[in-house]
């Protein structure tokens, strides 16, 4: 965020945070765009009204190195600004005074349209399986299952590997972290839970002395 509004920076930052995200504020814009290279944020918020700088040659300059989504704030509410902000490549705009919840709404929904989701890569399918792994929600037949987060990583691990093998060194490895102590037989009684809560036991195989493999291909029959 560059921002030199004491009390708008440190309101909007808090939103954010609580929203989720990690704020950096710089109070001009020499700092700002010095933050900016060095940090290489997902986002900036950019105040057009800064004491060393014109916001919209600000806003050129992060334009020019690079393509970081900018949400403009300004105190101008003249048609001609927004068009002009527009322009210069930012993604949003918001007249001051403004609701913090708007503007983190409004960075969410810029983030969204900045890193779009390829549902490819996100959900993986399984005949009636769907593993989200962006949402970390899974569906079996037309219903969510509810996991804790070993359980769901688990069967993401899993899941990545249709048909494959997955050994219960590299579940180990993957899901606990090689920091971890326990032993292979955490996996298993992990594996087991899964089992349990997914309600179809055949859908994880075990491979004797070696770790587990889940179905490919449809499994739409019923248990
Ligand atoms: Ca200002």
């Amino acid at each position: 965020m560059i921002e030199d509004d004491e009390a708008i920076g440190s309101l909007v930052g808090a939103y954010l945070e609580q929203a989720g995200f990690d704020v950096v504020r710089e109070c001009t814009g020499e700092a700002g765009l010095d933050a900016v290279e060095r940090r290489q944020p997902r986002f900036v918020v950019l105040d057009l009204g800064l004491p060393d700088f014109d916001g919209f040659e600000l806003c050129r300059r992060l334009r020019g190195s690079g393509d970081v989504p900018i949400l403009i704030l300004t105190a101008r509410d003249e048609e001609a600004d927004r068009i002009i902000g527009l322009e210069l490549g930012a993604d949003d705009y918001l007249t001051k005074p403004f609701s913090p919840r708007e503007l983190v709404a409004r960075v969410r929904a810029v983030l969204r349209r900045a890193e779009p989701v390829t549902p490819e890569s996100q959900v993986i399918a399984l005949g009636d399986l769907r593993v989200d792994l962006r949402s970390r929600r899974v569906m079996l037949g037309g219903l969510t299952v509810g996991l804790r987060t070993l359980e769901f990583e688990l069967l993401a691990e899993l899941a990545r590997h249709p048909g494959q093998v997955v050994t219960r060194d590299r579940l180990l490895d993957r899901v606990w972290g090689l920091s971890f102590a326990g032993g292979t037989r955490t996996v298993d009684v992990h594996v087991a839970q899964l089992r349990k809560k997914l309600g179809r036991p055949d859908l994880i195989q075990t491979v004797r002395g070696v770790g587990y493999r889940i179905l490919e291909g449809p499994v739409s029959r019923e248990a």
